[in-house]
């Protein structure tokens, strides 16, 4: 019997990190599916199409190794607004979220467009500020030249296109339970996140 959560969510609100933890706890298979959107803007950034690069992904692209820059994430939230990429990235994301073991989905529109009837919707999220803190303290560890004004000008970017598009925008669904990480530890949230599966699956 498959068993979905979904979990969505703006950039570095810490929705991955309780997704892979959620998933471990259950034994559940997850999938990260900005890696998608991202993986089809890298195939943009080296000149093609979106809409053919978004059908014709594969699954060794998303193991690319340079997915996780700001110039990709950028460029992922850019295509992500093409009605065409995203239609041709819904029965991949469906398929796994069908999965007989389990599922974790993480993403910004899987409680809404993927799986509206996954049994568990989570929304995380946090303040701009406190996001884009925790997105500085990773890329300048491996960039001294990047600014906390860039970041934080980045984040909200990539918050208002992914708000602002007309096919599935970045909204938390009717049902989803909120967990807002603004002033939680990691730890915490994954306890909350467990805890709401809990609920609905026992333990
Ligand atoms: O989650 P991540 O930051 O890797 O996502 C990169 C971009 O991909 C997002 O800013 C968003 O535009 C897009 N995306 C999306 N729908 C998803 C997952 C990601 O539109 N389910």
């Amino acid at each position: 019997m498959s068993f979905t959560v979904a979990i969505d969510g703006p950039a570095a609100a810490g929705k991955g990190t309780i997704s892979k933890a959620v998933a471990a706890h259950f034994g559940f298979a997850h999938l990260d599916t900005g890696l998608i959107y991202r993986a089809t803007a890298a195939r943009v950034i080296a000149g093609e199409d979106p809409v053919a690069a978004a059908q014709e992904l594969r699954p060794e692209d998303l193991a690319r190794e340079d997915l996780r820059t700001a110039d990709v994430a950028q460029a992922a939230s850019k295509v992500a607004v093409i009605p065409e990429v995203r239609a041709a990235l819904v029965a991949f994301q469906r398929r796994f979220a069908a999965r007989e073991e389990g599922a974790v989905l993480d993403g910004r529109d899987i409680g809404t467009v993927i799986c509206p009837e996954a049994e568990v919707k989570l929304f995380v999220t946090a303040s701009a500020e406190v996001r884009a803190e925790r997105r500085y303290l990773e890329l300048v560890a491996k960039d001294a030249s990047v600014t906390r004004d860039q970041v934080l000008a980045d984040v909200k970017a990539r918050d208002a296109r992914d708000t602002g598009r007309d096919t599935a925008p970045m909204v938390a669904a009717k049902d989803a339970v909120l967990i807002d990480t603004s002033e939680m530890q990691i730890a915490e949230a994954v306890t909350a996140a467990i805890a709401e599966v809990e609920k609905v699956r026992g333990s």
